[in-house]
């Protein structure tokens, strides 16, 4: 789960992080009498959405009045910002961040993440701030920096002395450092977070080090734990389908492709995705409709799948284990009964119960292609949507 910049922002805080005062808003008003509070003579009005790249954007104005805080909070709330990491259809705005202005004086790029190779957390420095990592990582990969901490000794001085090397930072910005980044490291420990981005971290120009802009990311699973970070869980910024599938409890993930998957288990499901691709097609989504699921939870799979309207073709690949054909037979049909289908569908059944599903199935008259095995399913559904079936 992700959460808002100024949400962030205040965790941040709490662990003592330096971050500029700011102050959220929802409304121009809001927006006027945060710009008052703040007291000004800068603002920076911020655009909330779950992605970057909103300055390139025109999601960050730097602003010198408060005339000038309403008309961007004007212009900005109800609109649609496109960045390269919101899709082409971009996110509308609903919540703004009002802030005070920081004179810039470097911008540096900070991040620390679940490093899976070394099933540790990994920070990320680079001098280059304010930019796209990834394009710095493909054009200038000598410019960043990258370690791992190990859980048993924490955060330690020699890790911070390596980002004060790599981001070349004097006595006074090194002790700054060396007093910001075990908080950092705390705060990601203490809250179960799987991504905290500073990007810009700055210097300003009276020789502060501040987070200028943060992302954060918290492992889904972990969530439990922190109620209060569940609590700020934007759903305006979620797939209205993964929000449909947590209320039955689907392993669900909504991808960008053309195939959608009905399928047991998340290895099977994985198996299914990489062979839809070994056949030159894309997969809509990742499902695993787990082991004990009802009729009514294999339902409620298949009308999220049919709702997502790139989807051109449906494989279901059940192998039957804990999970029984019948079971998933009888919920495709009462789906398709419900809300039709309009799209191939490609039904793999093997294991208990598997007679009876392929019967329930018959029976219904759906226009079924059935397959054999794993191989033969994603061959019949890839010619079925391309038409050549
Ligand atoms: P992003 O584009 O979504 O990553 O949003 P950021 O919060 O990183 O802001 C984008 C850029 O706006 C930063 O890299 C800065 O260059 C600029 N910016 C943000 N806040 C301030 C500020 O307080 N003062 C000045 N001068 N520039 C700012
Ligand atoms: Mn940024």
């Amino acid at each position: 789960m992700n959460i808002h910049e100024y949400q962030a922002k205040a965790v941040l805080r709490e662990f003592g992080v330096p971050v500029p005062r700011g102050i959220p808003a929802m409304s121009t008003a809001e927006a006027v009498k945060a710009a008052n509070e703040l007291g000004g003579p800068v603002w920076v009005v911020k655009a909330q959405i779950h992605a970057g790249g909103r300055g390139k954007a025109g999601g960050v104005k730097v602003v010198k009045s408060v005339a000038e805080v309403e008309n961007e909070a004007k212009r900005l709330l109800g609109s649609t910002l496109v960045t390269h990491q919101t899709g082409p259809h971009g996110k509308e705005v609903r919540r703004l961040y009002i802030e005070e202005g920081s004179a810039i004086d470097r911008e540096f790029y900070l991040s620390a993440l679940v490093d899976r190779a070394t099933s540790r957390i990994a920070f990320v420095a680079s001098t280059e701030g304010g930019m796209d990592i990834e394009e710095v990582a493909r054009t200038r990969p000598d410019k960043i920096v990258s370690f791992s901490v190990d859980p048993a000794t924490g955060f330690m001085a020699h890790h911070a002395h390596q980002v004060v090397q790599a981001l070349g930072l004097g006595r006074d910005l090194a002790k700054q450092a060396e007093s910001v980044l075990p908080k950092l490291y705390a705060a990601f420990i203490a809250k179960d977070m799987s991504l905290l981005e500073i990007n810009p971290l700055v210097v300003t120009k009276t020789g502060a080090l501040i987070c200028l802009d943060a992302k954060m990311g918290f492992d889904d699973s972990a969530l439990y734990r922190h109620p209060d970070v569940a609590a700020l869980r934007d759903p305006n910024e979620e797939d209205a389908k993964e929000i449909e599938a947590s209320r039955y409890d689907l392993n669900y993930v909504a991808l960008d492709g053309t195939i959608g998957c009905m399928v047991n288990g998340a290895g099977l499901a994985m198996a299914t995705m990489d062979i839809i691709k070994l056949y030159g097609e894309t997969p809509a989504n990742f499902l695993d409709v787990g082991g004990g699921a009802t009729k009514d939870k294999v339902a409620a799979a298949f009308k999220i799948i049919t709702s997502d309207p790139n989807v051109k073709g449906i494989l279901i690949n059940i192998f039957g284990g804990i999970m029984r054909c019948d079971v998933i037979a009888e919920g495709v049909v009462a789906a398709v009964k419900e809300v039709g289908l309009h799209v191939p569908l490609v039904v793999r059944l093997e294991g208990t119960n598997v007679a009876l599903g392929k019967e329930i199935i018959k029976k219904s008259g759906l226009n079924v292609i059935s397959a054999d095995d794993l191989d033969d399913a994603a061959q019949k559904i890839v010619k079925a949507v391309r038409g050549v079936a």
